[in-house]
């Protein structure tokens, strides 16, 4: 499976997403469930912005465009995003698969 993650931008300013690289690279928590997993891309959702999904959608295009077939958000986006809802919900409308959860 080849997959991109997607974290909140505010977080990302203090965390070097090493619990989410790990996760990948051991392929467990999230991910343990593929036969195989390739990371594509690392990005952040672009900042809150008012919630709207402009931003989060140019980025899973591009990360699609690098071969994603599915998006995973980052256990610091599920949790406290208020967001979280409607960027799933445009992540799935430009054709990915939208998993909540890293590590
Ligand atoms: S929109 Fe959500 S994920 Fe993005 S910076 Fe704001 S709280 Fe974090």
């Amino acid at each position: 499976m080849n997959v991109g993650i997607i974290r909140c931008d505010s977080h990302s300013v203090s965390c070097p997403a090493a619990g989410c690289l790990e996760a990948v690279r051991e392929k467990n928590a999230s991910f343990s469930s593929y036969p195989e997993v390739k990371l594509v891309g690392l990005d952040t959702c672009g900042g809150c912005d008012r919630g709207k999904a402009d931003k989060i959608t140019g980025k899973a295009e591009r990360l699609k465009e690098l071969g994603a077939d599915a998006i995973h958000l980052g256990n610091c986006m599920v949790g406290p995003c208020p967001y979280k809802d409607t960027f799933s919900q445009a992540i799935e409308e430009v054709g990915l698969e939208v998993v909540h959860g890293t590590h």
